[in-house]
């Protein structure tokens, strides 16, 4: 019998602690092929979140309580519990009910038909604010454009199936920069999608601010790609052709047209300003060419990772 765990990370949960298990009690209780793991990762939880756990832990014998030290965040959470569970695949979701525990069946559909990784991608955004969907959507095309080879599915975030094969390459990787939503594409694996209708958080509040979610944005970019480094060079070879044709200009100006001296001088002025900023970018440009080996270097990815090898028998 495969058993499956499901990845819950909490932080100030008490309202929704026990709708969270009824809920998918209600779901795994019909699902009779599989045994299932729930592995709750108590992110430093300040109310009485972790008290409900362990009385929760008292009913039912197939919880496993990760308590961290302290609140680490969304991230590290479930990097805790990818790193505690023990299942055949693995299923992070969030507590609030935000993703159904309905669509588990689906997941783990695809999962039998072979998928080593099924995501579970929102269909639309309507319970998000304006901002949030707007800036959702910038983005994703943001990251489309920058992230190369990999492929970063839209509108996914932590909800996904990921095999046990996938699970062991994540607790691999090691870079300290965690940002789940990039390192399974960046893994790779045969993959597929679910698609479903978000809903509204079953109670409490939501913990991310517009704060956390441009740090969760940067974090997904700096953990992506290193093009950005490149766009000092760009500046300078753009910045070069500006004072270049400054510098044509005012020949062309002092040869052909009489102007005033004054002109001139503070021309020549601004072309020496101008000559300035192009070798301080071309400087930077240098000096981001070295920076983006090094993090390539400290990130530490793997450089290729294998699905299998087959040789002839
Ligand atoms: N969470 C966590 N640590 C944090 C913040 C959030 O473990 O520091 C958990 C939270 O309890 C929930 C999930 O991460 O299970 C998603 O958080 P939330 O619902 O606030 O995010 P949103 O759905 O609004 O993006
Ligand atoms: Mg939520």
């Amino acid at each position: 019998m495969k058993k499956i765990s499901i990845i819950v990370p909490m932080y100030n949960e008490e309202k929704v602690v026990s709708l969270f298990f009824s809920a998918i009690d209600k779901v795994l209780a019909k699902l009779t092929q599989y045994t299932f793991e729930l592995v709750i990762v108590n992110d430093g939880s300040k109310d009485g979140t972790y008290p409900l756990l362990l009385a929760e832990q008292s009913r039912r014998p197939n919880l496993v309580l990760v308590n961290l030290s302290r609140n680490f965040g969304h991230e590290p959470a479930v990097a805790a519990g990818i790193a505690t569970a023990t299942g055949d695949a693995l299923i992070p979701m969030d507590a609030d009910l935000q993703d159904p525990p309905e669509l588990i069946k689906d997941l783990l559909e695809k999962f039998e038909e072979g998928f080593d990784v099924v995501n579970a991608k929102r269909k639309t955004r309507h319970e998000d604010t304006f901002l949030k969907r707007f800036s959702a959507i910038q983005f994703y095309k943001f990251i489309a454009r920058l992230s190369g080879k990999v492929k970063i599915p839209q509108n996914v975030g932590h909800f996904r199936l990921i095999s046990r094969r996938v699970a062991d390459e994540v607790i691999r990787l090691t870079e300290r920069n965690r940002v789940f939503r990039i390192e399974v594409p960046f893994l790779g694996f045969k993959t597929t999608e679910v698609l479903f209708d978000r809903p509204k958080r079953v109670a409490g509040e939501t913990h991310y601010n517009l704060k956390s979610m441009v740090k969760l944005a940067v974090d997904s970019i700096a953990s992506t790609t290193s093009v950005p480094l490149v766009w000092p060079t760009w500046i300078a070879i753009f910045w070069e052709f500006l004072v270049g044709v400054s510098l044509v200009g005012q020949l062309v100006v002092f040869i052909f047209v009489p102007v005033d001296a004054m002109v001139h001088w503070i021309w020549l002025a601004g072309n020496i300003l101008g000559i300035g900023l192009a070798l301080m970018f071309y400087v930077l440009a240098i000096l981001a060419l070295y920076l983006s080996r090094v993090f390539i270097e400290t990130q530490n990815r793997p450089f290729y990772v294998i699905d299998e090898i087959k040789k002839s028998s």
